[in-house]
């Protein structure tokens, strides 16, 4: 069984089942019955807004936000599901960080579910570097959901690269 490169991490069964909805041509129509719906953050404006909604709800404590965009030279999966950066200088004698945003541009056109999904990946950096335990409780704490949606969009990506109908 040939590996599919978003999906290398994952158990062999579920690896499987991928091979299989795309073998039997049903991946595309999997993915476009259950991720109907789309989003309208088009530009790094509203992104940034969205952003700052879900982290006003859920994070309201950790560090402010920083620049927040799209980012065209992003590839999704070398840069771990997006990227994050920390900004930090000194201001007086407080060390004060700034966390910087940046959402590869193929959300932008992705469904709804999946914006929110990689944002709040990125919103559970501002507290925590490594894809650790404390990492995805905070992701399933913002959307309970979380680890369902992460191994659906690695199909939508899968899809996406296979040129699948
Ligand atoms: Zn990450």
């Amino acid at each position: 069984m040939e590996t599919l490169k978003y999906l290398a991490g994952y158990p062999q069964h579920l690896q499987l089942r991928a091979h299989e909805l795309i073998e039997q041509g049903r991946l595309g129509a999997m993915l476009s019955d259950k991720y109907g719906e789309s989003h309208t953050v088009r530009s790094d404006a509203l992104l940034r807004d969205y952003v700052q909604a879900l982290k006003d709800r859920h994070l309201r404590k950790s560090v402010p936000l920083g620049k927040v965009i799209y980012d065209s030279k992003l590839q999704v999966m070398k840069h771990a599901l997006g990227t994050h950066t920390r900004i930090s200088r000194i201001q007086g004698d407080k060390l004060k960080a700034s966390r910087e945003i940046r959402i590869a541009t193929v959300f932008r056109d992705a469904p709804a579910a999946f914006l929110r999904m990689i944002v709040v990946h990125e919103l559970a950096h501002l507290k925590e570097a490594e894809h650790n335990k404390s990492f995805y409780q905070l992701c399933t704490h913002m959307e309970p959901d979380y680890h369902r949606l992460e191994f659906d969009l690695r199909l939508y990506l899968t899809h996406r690269d296979l040129g699948l109908p």
